[in-house]
């Protein structure tokens, strides 16, 4: 099974380091970023999941139409893609719910699946699951099964898992890994992406069952802004490879026939998927 979503942010909708929210001053390049998604997607006829930041959905609302009036499925990805680990529960909440406000009178449908910014869901804010189940969510994407810079839950299986929460069951969709050379690695969004010869990329995809892609606008756009203000690794991880990852995508999406997680969710017996409680993955009971 692969499944295809998008993070629905502009170049700028980042606040890993720079607490800088001005974000009006900011070129916006977020329309011409999705056309070229939706329209490739179109000329494929794939759908997908497109987890869209609250703040899009409030200065760029015809972003989110666009995408709902092309059937695609639609998510959440935060208001102004704080990452969760700097939030209390409480406002991890207003924050989330306020961003889902945003999304649904933009799309002029239900959200009904989430993903946090940068995989910022840690065995120390498990209390996020409780929230999306709360808020009504069905569907989640947050979790990274391994280490990673801003989070990421080690020894979480890359499959569909329900999610026991004390408010009820949520559909886990975890972002996926390959092995190279004794190494996990992500070989299907962001970066990783971009750098990795096509060859290991469809090597990877062809020996995993769930493949979850991950992409953003920004991933295709060569002709972004610099960001001087992030560490200069972090700047060469944004910008490198841009060149020629729009032609590698497309080629990727005419080999492979991917879903949204709508869709991905009829064909999965979930009698036979794993679940777990939130006590079992904060104690790793993986
Ligand atoms: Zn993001």
């Amino acid at each position: 099974m692969n499944i295809l979503t998008f993070d629905i942010e502009d170049w700028y909708n980042h606040d890993d380091y720079s607490r800088d929210f001005a974000w009006e001053k900011h070129e916006v390049r977020i329309y011409e970023g999705t056309e070229k998604i939706l329209t490739a997607l179109d000329e494929r006829g794939l759908k997908g999941t497109f987890f869209c930041v609250g703040w899009i959905a409030e200065h760029h609302p015809k972003v989110i139409q666009w995408i709902a009036e092309r059937g695609h499925h639609i998510g959440c990805h935060s208001y102004q893609h704080e990452l969760a680990t700097r939030f209390t529960r409480e406002q991890f909440k207003e924050d989330t719910y306020k961003a889902k406000c945003l999304i649904e009178d933009a799309a002029g449908q239900e959200v009904d699946a989430f993903r946090v910014p940068s995989f910022s869901i840690t065995k120390n804010n498990l209390w996020a699951f409780d929230v999306l189940a709360e808020l009504g969510f069905k569907y989640d994407s947050s979790v990274f099964p391994s280490h990673h810079e801003f989070g990421g839950i080690p020894g979480f299986k890359a499959e569909p898992t329900v999610i026991r929460t004390h408010k009820g069951d949520i559909k886990e969709f975890p972002i996926c890994l390959g092995r190279l050379l004794g190494r996990e690695i992500v070989f299907s969004g962001g970066g990783y992406f971009r750098v990795m010869p096509y060859f290991l990329t469809k090597r990877m995809t062809d020996k995993d069952d769930y493949v979850m892609a991950y992409f953003h606008p920004s991933d295709f756009d060569p002709g972004q802004p610099q960001m001087p203000q992030l560490p200069k690794m972090r700047q060469f991880k944004n910008r490198v490879a841009l060149k020629g990852a729009f032609k590698k995508f497309k080629r990727y999406i005419s080999d492979y026939d991917f879903t949204s997680i709508a869709d991905a969710d009829n064909s999965i017996d979930w009698n036979d998927s794993r679940c777990l409680t939130l006590g079992e993955i904060k104690n790793k009971l993986l």
